[in-house]
């Protein structure tokens, strides 16, 4: 029989967690953190404290206690890529389980440097699996990344094949036909699958209730092509800030500055933990084309050098949320000797993350340009997530008899359970809306 808890994510979105017993073995999909609780924490304290106790008390962490009988039967954790909605907590959690991490070489190198900066060292070994590859985790249960798209490499869906059936948990993920970096998602194996059968498949919701597709990454490169060499910047600066660790993104950004004919630094650390991460592994090699400047006092003595020349430059920063400790709201602040005047341009490649925190930091920030005359251009951006369509598509693709939507509050949960309903499905019997804690057997 296969149990599945989930442990975290389906009452909102935020440290993903879904446990899956098969018999007397349990895998562990993704241990994330909730970034907004996170960092609410972690900026309103002058002590941390990291234990995993108190990160489950605030609700940074998924709240292992829901699974307090299963922790000594964990033999994988495995999560899908390297978001740190996903990854997060494994540093912080891990300690608890005497398993491996199975995940992509990109969420390995990622893992690492997160380790290194934290200065924790696990005693649970990190495993590099290739997308489209298998691995048998025990003699009953092998495990198999699908390659997918998303806004970060190596994004896998992944495949348990157990003696009672395949379970596909399919957390982030879009499908994009024209990827900037990286493989098209593996629509042959999922196709595949729904012939060999599917007997549960756990599914990100979060846009189940948007009717349409996701446009690719190279929807996104288009706008960025519009935005940075359709418009006149002779003679002003030029920032663009984006989610650090989509480098597809990155790539693009690089390629228009190149054409711009401006020198392109990357401003900020966790541009450069991603991006080295990312080199480490050979999937790309930005730093033939771009400067990377990491640290505090660096970045400050790169500033000053450009500020002398402020028109040569394409400017990469950290900061895209409004964050009031990165680049952008630094610069914005005139703590540098780089100060952007009337004209300037700042291009936001991404969205808001709809909280209270970001939506309070973005408009502060975005006020202050307003006062300085700088031209903002906004969402220059696509998500990383399937919506309605998609999900349609992978239904009828891989056919599961089971289906639990994931990712998401309740609400969202309805509208994936009313597209079920749309292919057959039934509420209750074939289609599973879940909370955190609470468990299904299906047979
Ligand atoms: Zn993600």
């Amino acid at each position: 029989m296969i149990e599945i808890c989930t442990v975290g994510g389906y009452n909102e979105v935020g440290k993903n967690c879904t446990a899956v017993k098969i018999d007397n073995e349990v895998v562990i999909f993704d241990l994330g953190l909730h970034l907004d609780k996170y960092i609410a924490y972690t900026e309103d304290e002058d002590i941390y404290d990291f234990s995993p106790k108190k990160l489950m008390e605030i609700g940074a962490a998924p709240d292992l206690s829901l699974i307090n009988d299963w922790i000594d039967k964990v033999i994988a954790i495995i999560p899908t890529h390297a978001h740190l909605d996903h990854i997060g907590a494994i540093p912080f959690l891990s300690q608890k389980f005497n398993a491996d991490i199975i995940c992509t070489p990109y969420s390995k190198a990622v893992l690492q440097a997160i380790l290194k900066d934290e200065k924790i060292e696990l005693k649970n070994e990190i495993k590099a699996l290739n997308p489209n590859s298998t691995y048998q985790l025990s003699s009953r249960i092998k495990v198999e990344f699908i390659n997918m798209t998303h806004s970060t490499p190596q994004t896998v869906m992944v495949v348990l094949h157990t003696p009672y059936g395949r379970l596909i948990y399919a957390n982030d993920f879009k499908f994009d036909s024209q990827p900037i970096l990286g493989q098209k998602p593996n629509f042959q194996r999922l196709r595949e699958l729904g012939r060999e059968g599917i007997s549960c498949l756990i599914v990100d919701s979060i846009y189940s209730g948007d009717a349409k597709k996701t446009p690719s990454e190279s929807v996104a490169r288009e706008m960025l092509k519009e935005v940075m060499t359709g418009t006149n910047s002779r003679g002003k600066a030029v920032i663009i800030t984006t989610f650090s660790s989509h480098l597809a993104r990155l790539k693009s950004i690089i390629e228009f500055g190149k054409k711009m004919h401006r020198k392109i630094i990357f401003l900020g650390r966790s541009l450069g933990k991603y991006v080295l991460a990312g080199e480490e592994i050979r999937i790309i090699n930005f730093t033939k084309d771009v400067k990377l400047v990491r640290y505090r006092e660096k970045v400050a003595k790169e500033l000053k050098k450009i500020a002398k020349n402020k028109s040569r430059y394409l400017l990469v920063v950290t900061g895209h949320q409004g964050e009031p400790k990165a680049v952008l709201s630094r610069i914005i602040n005139k703590e540098f000797a780089f100060k952007l005047e009337s004209g300037d341009h700042v291009i936001f490649s991404c969205k808001v993350i709809p909280n209270e925190m970001n939506k309070q930091n973005r408009e502060i920030l975005e006020s202050k340009m307003r006062d300085i005359g700088v031209r903002i251009f906004k969402d220059i951006h696509v998500s990383g997530h399937c919506a309605r369509e998609d999900l349609r598509d992978l239904v009828e693709m891989v056919k599961p008899k089971h289906l639990i939507p994931a990712h998401c509050e309740p609400i969202m949960a309805d509208s994936m359970v009313e597209l079920a309903e749309e292919l057959g499905y039934k509420r209750g019997e074939s289609v599973h809306t879940m909370e955190d804690g609470k468990r299904l057997s299906i047979r």
